[in-house]
């Protein structure tokens, strides 16, 4: 079965007619190199139309049809042809549109499942990381570590849950996590930046108070 495409023309201006049925003018046709031919005369007329913008769709139905064309347009300088899409038998679209639409299906059921699998991750993640808050601050309130710990591991937050070193539950990362509670909840950090005060005087003031907390967590 020969598989190169009929080329099909648009023209710009229709105004050529059927060399053998002499309808016209022609919209689209086929430029045999002695005259234009309808497609219904082309042996066309049983194609549907498919527009450009669907690679794999359009790749499937030219894969499923016996006979296709393809359909371009001159462009205005009449230089080049733009490519406007395909004709291809109505089943081979049909065929073509349910394969889509069956590997969409299948994309969104492995999306689904990994989003179950991430959830499960991140449950077993947070309580790993509480616990390990837990072991180096052992007079954090046990409330307090659960909401660090959940603070943390907010996918897609770019905290230290979320870092290498905070998956591995390295002491630095953890210690890093808790001291940023700390910072906001249990000093005046933040109300010093709404004040104005620069970012980096605002830690140093806060400094003292902070690692107070830390050491009597640490008891
Ligand atoms: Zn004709």
């Amino acid at each position: 079965m020969p598989r190169d495409p009929v080329v099909v023309v648009e023209p710009l201006r229709p105004r050529a007619r059927c060399a053998e049925c002499r309808r016209g003018p022609l919209r689209r046709m086929v430029a045999e190199p002695s005259a234009p031919l309808c497609l219904d005369c082309a042996g066309l007329g049983h194609l549907v139309y498919l527009p450009r913008g669907d690679a794999a769709l359009t790749r499937r139905a030219r894969e499923a049809s016996g006979l296709w064309a393809v359909v371009v347009r001159h462009d205005r300088r009449r230089t080049r042809y733009e490519r406007r899409g395909v004709l291809v038998e109505e089943a081979a679209l049909a065929r073509a549109e349910a394969a889509c639409l069956a590997d969409a299906g299948a994309r969104a059921r492995r999306r689904a499942r990994d989003a179950e699998r991430r959830a499960a991750e991140d449950v077993r993640f947070t309580a790993a990381l509480e616990a390990e808050i837990r072991r180096l601050f052992p007079g954090c309130p046990a409330g307090r570590a659960a909401e660090i710990a959940a603070h943390a591991s907010v996918r897609g937050s770019g905290r230290v849950g979320r870092t290498a070193a905070g998956r591995t539950l390295d002491e630095g990362a953890v210690t890093a996590a808790v001291r940023a509670s700390v910072r906001h909840r249990d000093t005046p950090y933040d109300t010093l930046l709404t004040r104005g005060v620069p970012r980096r005087q605002a830690r140093v003031r806060v400094a003292p108070a902070i690692e107070a907390v830390l050491a009597s967590w640490r008891r």
